[in-house]
């Protein structure tokens, strides 16, 4: 059996403490709000898009450590990325944590892969994926609220 404290590694640790892109992105940056309901988890994404590259990406926000440390390690993952490889990411993200990952996408994930152990705790993909999901909706230009539903 997984101990809960093993999702707690020194990286998810680190960057809940000292958030990476931890800040609003004045305009022409879009901004896309996600929120959490089962944990309570909200952020505010700012994104800054050119030449269909992500140039700059930033986020706001209070939640839980798992939900906190995703969005951090998205941001620093996404950054200077095209929009299409931060999609890619999203999609190996996503199956890594919903346990349906392949050794190959673990790899490939680089620091993304220490939130894998959240695959365990069904009630924890929400927080991780949070991010993700509110990324996705900003690149498709939607104003609307993400939830992790
Ligand atoms: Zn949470």
């Amino acid at each position: 059996m997984s101990d809960l404290r093993e999702l707690y590694q020194e990286v998810i640790l680190d960057h809940n403490k000292s958030p990476r892109n931890f800040h609003a992105l004045p305009a022409p940056a879009s901004k896309s709000e996600g929120y959490n309901p089962l944990c309570g988890d909200r952020l505010n994404l700012y994104l800054l898009l050119e030449d269909g590259c992500v140039k700059d990406i930033a986020f706001e926000g209070s939640g839980c450590a798992i939900s906190k440390a995703s969005a951090s390690l998205m941001t620093a993952a996404v950054k200077g990325k095209s929009v299409r490889e931060a999609e890619a990411l999203f999609e190996k993200f996503h199956r890594v944590v919903s346990g349906k990952g392949s050794e190959e996408d673990l790899k490939s994930l680089g620091s993304l892969a220490s939130l894998a152990g959240v695959s365990e705790f069904p009630a924890r993909v929400k927080c991780a994926t949070l991010c993700w999901h509110t990324l996705h909706s900003g690149l498709e230009h939607k104003n609307t609220t993400a939830t992790s539903e």
